[in-house]
């Protein structure tokens, strides 16, 4: 890429899984191909899971720095300081009491100007600290602000925090248009996470979100966790709502996942121990027929309801497809607690286990090495966006089971705008029956109409992921032809040139 390598960038991700991996992805390809050091912030036990996982990266360059933080200070329990410790209703708390990272982080930029002889070329910094643009400003340096979703979902979350459109809608009527979408894409209140849709502007949500989202919106730039070609409307749309430059880098996804590799080095969770081996789950996947079994997850930190999970199973005994379902103790039951029995219909894990119909994975499943295998036809997903990015990377049409965050706009996107998904049902209210789960898992599965049409769809769609990380020469750390390496080279380039101007015009 041709760039001086005693350059130095800090990251600060929010303190959940599903933003620490993909900013950890970003910075081992930064780093890879530009040289630079980089320096991953974060409070004590976040850095201490990063450690484990940077363990086998075996980068001098990639630096975690722990910035002090005390939870019970902020009302939250002891030693929680990741919203996988949280139920959903305190994860506010979290998000204000992340504010407190201000100080010591702006510290840190000062100590590391100071080691350096310069300020970092840029901070990149979670679209939830919009405080950041400010503390960059203060360290003689600028804030890229990083949303480790996709366009789509970025534009709908940011929008609907910044505008809560659905409050002035025709009491008549669920739907509502969206500023910085098209009048086609109208969106239904169902969508909305139940935050969201009681939020008026003064509750604890808001007051974190919109001052937060809009400052974020003064950056430098934004990076986007998804792919110019895949995205290439939402990109427009957002790009156009922002009006701040959107570089797509993704998806951050193990290049192992990406090149077809047979290393499949998927070590993304070194914390979670896993309810089955890897091994055991490839041994029983290679048994089934191609594109034939349902894989079914809800991601790191989500669980249906009791009676949901009754329909639920009911439908997948009815419909007779092989599947591996990641299960969970039911909402309302401690997650971390053991599987009772009575959760599911009578005699069920006996009847699973002597048919051999399935697989049920007590909380923790090798979700890449399952996407991977050329037996999974299809996902039933709660759609966080790495689930997204996993499945299609790999070709799998989704079923949607949209839970929380922006998962319900990326559903939406899945179906209305790509083709590659159907919606199950939406949020943990709902009730499941278990017809409607076998009509629509025989529908996706199916290897003619529009489960064939789903399936193209995913595949069309693979093979854009897959271009976007295309090496020149083959292996790592080549010149990157693939879109999103251009969109990094852009990125970089462009603040080396901000850099260059701001001394010339210090020097003037
Ligand atoms: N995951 C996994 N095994 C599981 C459940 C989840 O490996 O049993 C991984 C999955 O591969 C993905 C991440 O956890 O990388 C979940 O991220 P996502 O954005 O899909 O959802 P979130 O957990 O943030 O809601």
């Amino acid at each position: 890429m041709g760039c001086s390598d005693d350059e130095h960038i800090v990251m600060l991700p929010m303190m959940a899984h599903g933003h620490l991996i993909p900013f950890l992805g970003f910075a081992k390809q930064i780093q890879q191909r530009t040289g630079f050091t980089i320096t991953i912030a974060n409070t004590p036990l976040n850095i201490n899971y990063l450690q484990s996982t940077t363990a086998t990266t075996n980068s001098s360059k990639i630096h975690l720095a722990e910035l002090p933080f005390c939870s019970t200070h902020h009302g939250l329990p002891p030693n929680t300081e990741n919203t996988e410790n949280l139920s959903l209703d305190r994860i506010v708390d979290l998000l204000h009491a992340s504010k407190s990272l201000k100080t010591p982080f702006y510290n840190l930029l000062l100590d590391i100007t100071q080691k350096q002889g310069k300020p970092p070329l840029c901070i990149i910094t979670d679209t939830f600290f919009g405080w950041a643009v400010d503390v960059a400003k203060s360290a003689g340096t600028v804030n890229v602000t990083f949303s480790t979703g996709g366009a789509y979902g970025t534009l709908a979350y940011m929008s609907l925090w910044l505008t809560l459109p659905h409050r002035n809608r025709n009491p008549d009527c669920d739907e509502f248009y969206l500023p910085g979408f098209p009048d086609r894409c109208r969106f239904h209140i169902t969508q909305l996470h139940r935050f969201l849709r009681n939020a008026d502007g003064t509750d604890s949500w808001s007051r974190f979100m919109q001052p937060q989202i809009s400052e974020s919106l003064e950056s430098y730039g934004m990076l986007c966790n998804t792919v110019e070609e895949v995205e290439s409307q939402a990109l427009e749309w957002l790009r156009n709502f922002v009006k701040i430059p959107v570089w797509s880098i993704g998806p951050l996804l193990p290049p192992a996942l990406l090149n077809n590799s047979s290393s499949n080095d998927y070590k993304q969770h070194s914390s979670k121990v896993p309810g089955i081996s890897a091994e055991k789950c490839l041994e029983w996947l290679d048994l089934q027929d191609a594109d034939s079994v349902l894989y079914v997850s809800f991601g790191s930190q989500n669980t249906i309801s009791a009676s949901q999970m009754m329909g639920l199973a009911i439908g997948l005994e009815e419909s007779k497809v092989p599947f591996i379902w990641v299960i969970r103790p039911p909402i309302g039951f401690d997650l971390k607690g053991g599987f009772r029995s009575e959760w599911l219909p009578e005699g069920y894990e006996e009847r699973i286990a002597i048919t051999k119909q399935g697989l049920l994975v007590k909380n923790w499943a090798p979700q890449l090495d399952i996407l991977s295998h050329k037996s999974t036809g299809a996902f039933l997903s709660h759609c966080g966006w790495n689930s997204v990015m996993e499945s299609l990377s790999q070709g799998v049409p989704i079923i949607g089971w949209p839970m929380a965050a922006e998962q319900g706009y990326n559903s939406k996107m899945l179906v209305e705008e790509m083709g590659v998904a159907v919606e199950l049902t939406r949020g943990v209210q709902t009730s499941v029956e278990g017809k409607d789960v076998k009509r629509v898992v025989e529908l996706v599965l199916d290897k003619r109409g529009k489960g064939r049409e789903m399936k193209e769809n995913a595949i069309k769609i693979a093979k854009q992921i897959k271009a976007s990380v295309m090496e020149k020469g083959g292996g790592g750390g080549g010149e990157g032809t693939g879109s999103s390496f251009k969109s990094l080279n852009d990125f970089v380039t462009s603040l080396i040139r901000r850099r260059e101007t701001t001394i010339t015009s210090d020097v003037k």
